[in-house]
């Protein structure tokens, strides 16, 4: 039996002191910060099933598997295919093979004696939750949300390494891509082209289908990529992102085909002013309100507040949209460690539209921007007959 270390550290106790077999590192920091949410909730056991809240806590990546995180244990339950895996990803861990995992959850609480019991009251299905309340009727279920959400909203140093890393093959992706943008070229193909351009630079997938939208449809905030073919006086909306180690990149940039009207540089020229004002507003103690706020401010004296209809910003992690929110309603203090996106845009329905997002790491004394790409308003093709 090991004690909890975590005592130690940076001055957090844990309020289990006991722990069983868990080793010391990030991991166990998490239980234990995991520990004191649970405490607060007054529940003795959470049952994490959120694949990202799984990898987050125990490094496991296998698409199947559920987390029973007591006051004394934790276990990760997983079938067959995973069992081996689970050994090697998550060594803090005890590994239990279940061929139903209803029963091995069952077994994992009462042998703890557990009382109440969390679960992932935004994750889990009715269905799910019945069936665990019908197989498991002596423990008392609650629901709760946000606790793992919670502590994956700061990075740890890794994760930031795995975030840039992503990040840098967005904007190695992008550059390449910008020749292939000529009159002519279909959304469709080129967002193929940057699927694969991130692909072969490292990506193991996307961080979201690719947005890549032309002429009128760059009005559409989430335009999928379709059969336009670009043409001169087009603005062109890319928003795309890589995985990478399991984090997700976001970027977005928005080019001109040919050349420029005054509309489109009016309208970028705006964007990328509020982009500009609420990146250099990014520090801690901010909440996502007064970032999303600056950015609003420009827009509307410009007169296109109606115009801006989603919120700043978000947070972007083991998943591409997380806490914490940039918005009218993001009441979340921004802290260093966190990463979130700045895109402020503009939509004209049946013109286009600029949305400029950059990828924004919360320091200690302020903000580091992890989106390189360039800015300047490119007018792609514009030598071409
Ligand atoms: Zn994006
Ligand atoms: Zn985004």
């Amino acid at each position: 039996m090991r004690s909890c270390n975590r005592k130690k550290g940076k001055g957090v106790n844990c309020p289990y002191s006991m722990v069983v077999g868990w080793g010391e590192g990030w991991i166990m920091d998490k239980l234990c910060r995991l520990h004191r949410k649970m405490e607060a909730k007054a529940i003795d056991a959470l049952i994490v099933t959120g694949s990202e809240n799984r990898r987050y806590l125990s490094g496991f990546t296998g698409s199947a598997g559920t987390l029973v995180i007591t006051e004394t244990a934790a276990s990760l339950l997983t079938d067959f295919r995973y069992v081996e895996q689970a050994a090697l990803e998550a060594p803090d861990f005890e590994i239990k093979r279940y061929d139903e995992p209803v029963a091995a959850i069952r077994e994992a609480l009462l042998e703890n004696k557990c009382r109440r019991v969390g679960f992932e009251g935004d994750l889990v299905t009715y269905e799910q939750y019945a069936k665990w309340q019908k197989a498991i009727e002596q423990v008392e279920w609650v629901a709760v949300s946000g606790l793992v959400e919670e502590l994956r909203m700061i990075k740890e140093p890794e994760e930031i390494a795995e975030i840039e890393k992503a990040a840098a093959i967005a904007d190695a992706a992008w550059s390449e891509l910008l020749p292939k943008m000529v009159p002519g070229a279909s959304e469709r193909e080129l967002a193929l082209e940057l699927e694969f351009l991130m692909r072969r630079k490292g990506a193991t997938g996307l961080a979201f289908d690719i947005i890549l939208a032309a002429g009128p449809n760059a009005a559409l905030p989430h335009a999928k990529p379709g059969d336009r073919l670009l043409s001169r006086g087009d603005l062109v909306v890319m928003d795309f992102g890589a995985r990478q180690g399991g984090y997700c990149s976001d970027m977005t940039r928005t080019v001109v085909i040919g050349k420029a009207c005054q509309q489109t540089r009016n309208l970028y020229d705006i964007v990328l002013k509020a982009q500009l004002a609420a990146l250099d507003a990014v520090a801690p103690g901010k909440t996502g309100q007064e970032v999303d706020a600056v950015a609003r401010q420009i827009i509307t004296e410009a007169g296109y507040g109606e115009q801006f209809g989603h919120g700043l910003g978000h947070g972007v992690g083991l998943a591409v949209h997380e806490e914490p929110r940039l918005s009218p309603k993001g009441d979340k203090v921004l802290q260093p460690g966190m990463v979130v996106t700045v895109e402020p845009g503009i939509y004209v329905p049946g013109f286009g539209g600029v949305r400029i997002e950059d990828l924004v790491l919360v320091t200690e004394d302020g903000h580091r921007v992890l989106t390189h790409s360039s800015k300047e308003l490119l007018e792609l093709g514009a030598d071409q007959a």
